[in-house]
């Protein structure tokens, strides 16, 4: 990524909303009706994230951030984000933007590393604390 997203873990999702409408004027953020099991989606051709408006709003903040890096990378997400190397560097990629590692840390001491708790606490989804923790675990230096 050239430049750095214009959001930090603490935003809420309307807070995210906020900053990115004049940050990234050229980005269109829009909410609808997605299908399937789909909560974000991002079109390259024009410029538009979509985000389900029937979901909470974490798992509006978590899915914003998600197709926030597709968009900075220039993936093209009409495929779907199904498997492949873009979508696993992508998650890893949204959980860090998502999960200040501080927190983190103080959260798994508080919660004895119970994944559902530790999301409700960092404002993630579970799927995020399974990603950031894949993480941690690639990146141990033994
Ligand atoms: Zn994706």
């Amino acid at each position: 990524m050239t430049n750095p997203l214009p959001i930090s873990p603490r935003m809420s999702y309307g807070q995210m909303r906020h900053v990115l409408s004049t940050a990234e004027p050229d980005l269109h953020v829009r909410s609808a009706q997605l299908p399937g099991k789909l909560d974000g989606l991002y079109c390259l051709s024009t410029n538009t994230v979509l985000i389900d408006w029937r979901i909470t709003y974490t798992r509006k903040r978590c899915a914003l951030v998600h197709e926030l890096v597709h968009w900075r990378h220039g993936d093209d997400a009409t495929h779907g984000c199904i498997g492949g190397r873009n979508e696993r560097r992508c998650r890893r990629e949204t959980a860090m933007l998502l999960i200040n590692p501080a927190e983190y840390a103080l959260a798994e001491r508080m919660y004895d590393g119970e994944p559902h708790q530790m999301a409700a606490e960092l404002n993630v989804t579970i799927q995020i604390i399974q990603d950031y923790r894949q993480w941690l675990h690639d990146n141990v230096t033994v």
